[in-house]
């Protein structure tokens, strides 16, 4: 299959043309401000199983489905309480995704064999534009291989699924650059079942109490049952594999520096990247004192390392507040939650 390159910035029919192959049970990639998204028509089951089989995604991991208009809620979920309109009102458009019992409409394939949707409405004005054209809500998981790092330009999408899909739409490198936070309403208790770009605090400020899922923090076996059976899968993982080392800034480099060589790879904040000159390769993913750039920068390092001939990775890692619970979460899980913990009380 020829992938087409779509580039709504110089071509006024390419938003049509993604719509158009939507439409007929085509899979794209579209640009959303979080990560690209790899879409289907979520109500057609033969256009959402083709997502499953170009990202060699395991079918018990459920997909995103995305609106363009908060009404549409109401559509998808089986019910809507008021915690959801709450979550909707202040983080909508935007990277939040709200799990809740689904309607018979969405079928099984799009929710992994599960009863409960999760839900999205996107900032990205492109990928707005792209559902109203397509007149159904989209299906759409991260648009890399699974497994691999996500992609936050058009470029990662081709790289990882060129010939595999119809299309990729140009909307430009994502401005969050981490997936959305995944919250539950399903229970007595919202819980957080993965940390995005609404961070737990800001759930907090709205919902009061918020659980936090275990898997953020610990490595699931493959065999579990837990709430967001993505979390369960190797992911987010350079082919070298990555030992995180905890602890502050000035104490991990000072540990990476010393514990490295010339096919060492180190990922780093860029204010430390000057001690790892003896190292293979060094890439960097934002300052130390910039959390949101480390979200959006933190994909594209992951993924540099494949062109890099270093066997092993070191990384830098923020602490958790705010983003960061997201960032370390995506770094932790490159790594497989393999981690050298040099903080207090855990030497
Ligand atoms: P991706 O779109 O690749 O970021 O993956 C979407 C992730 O959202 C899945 O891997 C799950 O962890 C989570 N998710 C989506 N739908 C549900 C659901 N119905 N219940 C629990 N988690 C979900
Ligand atoms: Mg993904």
């Amino acid at each position: 299959m020829n992938t087409l390159y779509l580039q709504p910035e110089t071509d006024d029919t390419a938003i049509a043309r993604a719509a158009e192959l939507l439409r007929a049970g085509e899979i794209v990639g579209i640009p959303t401000e979080t990560v690209y998204g790899l879409a289907a028509n979520a109500l057609n089951p033969d256009a959402v199983c083709k997502i499953f089989t170009a990202k060699g995604r395991p079918q018990d991991n459920p997909l995103i489905v995305h609106i363009a208009d908060a009404a549409q809620i109401a559509d998808i979920a089986a019910e809507v309480p008021e915690s959801a309109r709450k979550l909707a009102q202040a983080f909508w458009p935007g990277p939040l995704t709200i799990i809740l019992p689904k309607q018979e409409i969405i079928p099984s394939v799009t929710s992994g064999g599960l009863s409960t949707v999760g839900i999205r409405l996107p900032a990205h004005p492109l990928a707005r534009a792209i559902i109203r054209a397509a007149g159904v809500p989209l299906a759409a998981p991260s648009a890399n291989l699974s497994g691999r790092p996500s992609t936050t330009t058009a470029q990662h999408v081709l790289e990882d699924l060129s010939g595999r899909i119809a299309a990729v739409v140009e909307g430009g490198a994502c401005s969050v650059g981490v997936e959305s936070t995944v919250v539950s309403l399903c229970g007595a208790v919202p819980r957080l079942l993965r940390p995005g770009g609404i961070s737990l605090e800001q759930l907090r400020s709205v919902l009061g109490e918020v659980e936090v899922d275990r898997a953020l923090y610990e490595k699931i076996d493959d065999t579990e049952t837990v709430s967001a059976p993505g979390m369960k899968y190797r992911h987010y993982a350079p082919e070298a594999p990555v030992t995180v080392i905890l602890g502050a800034p000035e104490q991990t480099a000072d540990y990476i520096a010393a514990h490295s060589g010339s096919t060492t790879g180190v990922l780093c904040f860029d204010d430390y990247a000057s001690r790892f000159s003896h190292c293979g390769a060094v890439l960097t993913f934002g300052s130390s004192q910039d959390v949101p750039e480390q979200a959006r920068e933190v994909f594209d390092a992951l993924r540099r390392f494949d062109k890099t001939a270093c066997t092993e990775i070191l990384a830098q890692c923020p602490p958790t507040d705010g983003i960061g619970l997201a960032v370390s979460n995506r770094i932790l899980k490159s790594s497989g939650f393999h981690i050298i913990d040099l903080r207090e009380g855990n030497t």
